[in-house]
C-alpha cells in the first residue's frame, strides 16, 4: 500500500508507558503510526487498542536485525517516514521492582557494575543511533521530517552542576549518564543534518509514573507525553533543542 497524503511514524518502544500515549496522539492527529516494540505480541495488543492507523512493528533496538528488517518493511509500506520517536528506554537492567531509592545507591559512579552501564546505554545510546541510521534514508524521502529523542532533565550537564537542583543526587552513570549521551548525540546529528528537511530535538517528559521509574513518578503518562507530543507535531519548530514539560527550554 502506499501513501502520499498521510504522514507516517515510528515510535519505539510503543507497547507501554511514554512511548504508548505519543503513538495514541499521533494516531489521533491521523497519522499512520509504526507502533514498535521489542515484543511482536505486545505491539500488536498495543496497535489492536490504537485502531487501524497504528500498525505493529517488531523492533529491539540492541538487536540489528530487527532494526534492519523494521526499516525494510516501512520502506516497502509507505516508502516514507515523516517522524521518527526514539522513546525505548531502559533505568536498569537488574531485577525489576527496585525502588529508586535502591536504583540511586547501587548506580553510584564509584560502584555501579560495569556490565549494568554496558546494557543500559546499548538500549538508551547505542540504539538510538542504530535506529536513526537505518530510517535515516526513509526520513529523507518525506517532504519534511522531525526526529525526537525522549530524553531526560537528569541528561542536563548544566543543570546537573547546579548546586540548588534538588534533582542533582540522582545523576549516575548508568542512566543519567546515559541521557547525556543521547543528548550529545542528539547535537550530533542536528549538525549533520542542520542543511536537510530533517529536524531533530531531545525532549524530556518529566517524572513520571511507569515501570522505569517503579511508578514513583509523580506525572501521569498522559501529562508526561505531552511535551513530546508537542515537539513531534511541531510543523515549524526549530532543530537541536532541548526542552521539557511546558516547553522549558533546557541546557545541554
Ligand atoms: P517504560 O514504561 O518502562 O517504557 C519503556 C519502553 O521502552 C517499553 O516499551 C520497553 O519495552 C521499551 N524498551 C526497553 N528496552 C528496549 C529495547 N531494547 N528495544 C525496544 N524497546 C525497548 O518507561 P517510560 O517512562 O515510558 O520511558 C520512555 C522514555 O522516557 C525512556 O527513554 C525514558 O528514559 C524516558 N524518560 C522517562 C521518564 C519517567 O519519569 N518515566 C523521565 C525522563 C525520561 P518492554 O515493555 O518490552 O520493556
Amino acid at each position: 500500500m502506499q501513501s502520499d497524503e498521510k504522514l507516517v511514524a515510528l515510535v519505539t518502544g510503543a507497547n507501554t508507558g511514554v512511548g504508548f500515549q505519543i503513538a495514541k496522539a499521533l494516531v489521533e492527529d491521523n497519522y499512520l503510526v509504526y507502533v514498535a516494540s521489542r515484543n511482536l505480541d505486545r505491539a500488536k495488543a498495543a496497535a489492536e487498542s490504537l485502531g487501524e492507523n497504528a500498525i505493529a512493528i517488531e523492533l529491539d533496538v540492541t538487536k540489528q536485525d530487527t532494526i534492519s528488517k523494521a526499516a525494510e518493511q516501512s520502506l516497502s509500506g509507505y516508502g516514507k517516514l515523516d517522524l521518527l520517536v526514539n522513546n525505548a528506554g531502559i533505568s536498569h537492567a537488574g531485577k525489576p521492582g527496585r525502588t529508586m531509592q535502591e536504583l540511586s545507591a547501587a548506580n553510584r559512579p564509584s560502584t555501579a557494575p560495569i556490565e549494568e552501564m554496558r546494557t543500559v546505554w546499548d538500549t538508551n545510546v547505542f540504539g538510538v543511533v542504530s535506529v536513526t541510521q537505518a530510517f535515516l534514508p526513509l526520513l529523507k524521502k518525506a517532504e519534511t521530517a522531525r526526529i525526537v529523542n525522549v530524553s531526560s532533565a537528569l541528561g542536563s550537564l548544566t543543570l546537573n552542576m547546579n548546586p540548588e537542583n534538588p534533582y542533582r543526587s540522582a545523576y549516575d552513570v548508568v542512566y543519567g549518564a546515559s541521557k547525556a549521551a543521547m543528548n550529545a548525540i542528539t547535537v550530533a546529528f542536528a549538525l549533520e543534518l542542520e542543511n536537510t528537511s530533517i529536524k531533530i530535538s531531545a525532549v524530556s517528559p518529566g517524572y513520571t509514573a511507569t515501570a522505569l521509574n517503579n511508578f514513583e513518578g509523580t506525572d501521569t503518562v498522559e501529562e508526561g507525553s505531552k511535551e513530546p507530543v508537542r515537539v513531534a507535531l511541531e510543523k515549524e519548530g526549530v532543530s537541536g533543542l532541548f526542552t521539557g514539560p511546558g516547553q522549558q527550554v533546557y541546557p545541554w
